[in-house]
């Protein structure tokens, strides 16, 4: 039986080869290449600005740190995604606050941030989940009411658009990632997009320790003193991860009307079948993850079933607040999210990546009907 992964990544012989180039040179750390990177970067996201560091977490604790958010602050998201979302707030000294998600989306719901607004409170960090955009309009609307910064979880969303806003173009910071399994990937790898140099500036210094002069510039022959005005940290992306995703931008766009084009066949062939949904997408969905939501009851024996059928799945996500770790500090319980709750129980991702071919995506269709309906 033929294993279909969860996910295949694009990194090509190209990609390899400008690596074995950074490999070959003198230079392995943040230098030329990631510049080029960052600029070719912004290009594509229409963002001013691209900073470089080591993942995506790293773009979200230092954006908030950048806006100047720290203990006594409360920052508003959802617990409807990745711990790193919530966890970088913490890194942050900042204090989360969940809303809960819209029932069709899994997106932070809108209508209920303002509620969850003290004194305290500094930021929104709203999750472009699975690669649809939360309502950024109504975000932004309320984040200016009230004062708020917004850090956008971007790390499943490059390419989506929503009521003609793209990923950072209403927020403050843009956070992406790319780890192993995202749409643009050099292993582990992030970066904040920004359209405020200000805030750019502050980031490319806390990435490396605070100091304001890089190796690169103390390379470069003009000698100039270096100080350490900030603490900061070591967050920066170097050469090698560099070079692998410069020629991977060029085929973003070619890779998205492919993951389009298999979403839009299991949207197809899965959306009306009883005992299965399909989650709702707004505007253009970057098409991160193709998540289904099944019966509660049954949502473990279908991964394990699918599994079997040699399927790689995956669960994207369990509810925050339902995790040991912040049920535990924070207190929460299960029913204080309620939607969140259910759709962590129900969800489960198939594989939605380029290289997976029409037969592989019409045997998972084929696979997840019978289980589900033998499930029934
Ligand atoms: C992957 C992911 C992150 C973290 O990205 P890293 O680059 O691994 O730090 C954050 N938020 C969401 C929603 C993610 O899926």
């Amino acid at each position: 039986m033929k294993k279909i992964e969860f996910y295949r990544h694009n990194i090509g012989e190209e990609d390899i080869r400008k690596a074995g180039e950074v490999l070959r040179s003198l230079f392995l750390t943040t230098g030329p290449v990631t510049s080029e990177f960052e600029e070719k970067f912004s290009c594509f996201t229409e963002l001013r600005e691209t900073v470089a560091l080591n993942s995506c977490t790293a773009a979200l604790h230092l954006s908030l740190l950048a806006l100047g958010i720290g203990p006594g602050d409360e920052v508003i998201t959802a617990p409807m995604t990745f711990a790193a979302t919530v966890t970088s707030i913490l890194h942050a000294g900042a204090v989360p606050v969940l809303v809960d998600v819209e029932p069709g989306t899994g997106l932070i719901d809108a209508a209920l941030i303002e509620k969850a607004i003290t004194p305290r409170t500094k930021a929104v960090v709203p999750v472009h989940l699975y690669g649809v955009m939360a309502d950024m309009k109504a975000i932004r609307r309320i984040a200016d009411r009230h004062g708020l910064a917004i850090v956008e979880d971007c790390a499943h969303c490059i390419e989506g658009e929503r009521d003609g806003v793209r990923p950072g173009h209403l927020g403050d910071a843009a956070c992406f990632s790319f780890y192993a399994t995202k749409n643009l990937t050099s292993g582990e790898g992030g970066a904040v997009g920004t359209r405020d140099p200000e805030l750019a500036g502050k980031v490319r210094i806390f990435r490396l320790h605070g100091l304001t002069s890089d190796a690169i510039t103390r390379h470069s022959g003009k000698f100039r003193q270096y100080d350490m005005e900030v603490l900061g940290w070591k967050y920066n992306m170097d050469s090698i991860h560099s070079a692998l995703l410069v020629g991977q931008i060029d085929r973003l766009s070619g890779y998205w009307e492919r993951r389009e084009a298999i979403a839009r066949k299991y949207e197809k062939e899965l959306g009306g079948v009883p005992g299965i949904r399909v989650p709702e997408v707004k505007g253009k969905s970057a098409r991160h993850l193709q998540t289904v939501w099944v019966d509660a009851k049954v949502r473990d024996r279908v991964v394990e079933k699918l599994e079997e059928k040699g399927i790689g799945v995956s669960v994207s996500y369990r509810a925050l607040h339902t995790l040991k770790y912040f049920r535990e500090t924070f207190g929460y319980r299960p029913e204080d999210f309620p939607v969140a709750l259910e759709i962590g129980l129900r969800t489960l991702t198939l594989p939605l990546y380029p290289k997976l071919t029409d037969e592989e995506a019409e045997y998972v269709i084929a696979s997840l009907k019978e289980i589900v309906a033998g499930c029934q």
